[in-house]
């Protein structure tokens, strides 16, 4: 099957999930996760219709920036980022999803500032509580929200998670009902800076449950591109 026709597929299954959970199918976004396909095939991904492009490598990104791969979608940086790169990301794309860590929050607070920009972020939560894992403790969430005025040039938009990898589908319900609870409870806050509409969770083998539990961004590369081939 073509890019084109994988994505009317997974549009379908998630228009089915959407209406099946009583949503709006409108308010769930599909983000074409790109990582180590070239902008041939990213631009396919755009001509079929995903959302968002999101990209894992600092050295993709900047590749496929400067051949113009995602003209016509917006970008979205997806993968864990060192602080030694910010500079290559912040400003470049139009949200982080993977703040992992307070310090690389202060080195996109400095960036951005340096640049005198806001920069729209979501805080990666380590939902499955893993060890391999980077990313923010569902607890440590509420109160560095509360203290969100620290940090003047950046918007938080939301939450992102990358729960454990499955035996079973459905397995990821229960972290994917807790994000989603943990962006209620950050919702109802009022603080400075934040302005939280986005919940980024759902991949290939488990978007339409992510769905069912509240997601408004699932990113999905398997299912549109096909195996990923590492060298
Ligand atoms: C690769 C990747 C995805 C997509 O994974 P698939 O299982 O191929 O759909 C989603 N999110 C992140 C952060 C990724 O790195």
């Amino acid at each position: 099957m073509s890019i084109a026709e994988n994505i009317a597929k997974i549009r379908a299954q998630m228009n089915e999930a959407a209406i099946a959970a009583g949503r709006e199918p409108k308010e769930i976004l599909l983000c074409a996760a790109t990582k180590m396909n070239d902008a041939d095939a990213v631009r396919a991904a755009i001509a079929g219709g995903v959302d968002v492009c999101g990209e894992n490598r600092v050295q993709e990104l900047t590749q496929k920036l400067s051949q113009h791969a995602y003209d016509g979608a917006p970008v979205h940086f997806i993968g864990h980022l060192q602080t030694n790169k910010v500079k290559q990301v912040v400003g470049k794309v139009d949200l982080i999803q993977s703040v992992d860590s307070l310090r690389l929050l202060e080195a996109i607070q400095k960036e951005a500032q340096r640049q005198n920009i806001r920069q729209d972020i979501l805080l990666e939560v380590n939902i499955g509580q893993e060890e391999s894992k980077s990313g923010f403790h569902a607890e440590e969430i509420l109160p560095l929200v509360k203290e969100f005025s620290k940090y003047p040039n950046i918007c938080l938009r939301g939450l992102m998670a990358i729960p454990p990898i499955s035996q079973n589908s459905g397995d990821n319900r229960k972290f994917f009902e807790k994000m989603c609870s943990l962006t209620v409870d950050i919702t109802t806050k009022n603080v400075d800076n934040i302005c939280v509409d986005i919940l980024s969770m759902g991949m290939s083998d488990d978007f339409a449950d992510a769905i069912a539990c509240g997601s408004t961004m699932v990113r999905i590369g398997t299912a549109i591109f096909g195996q990923r081939h590492y060298a």
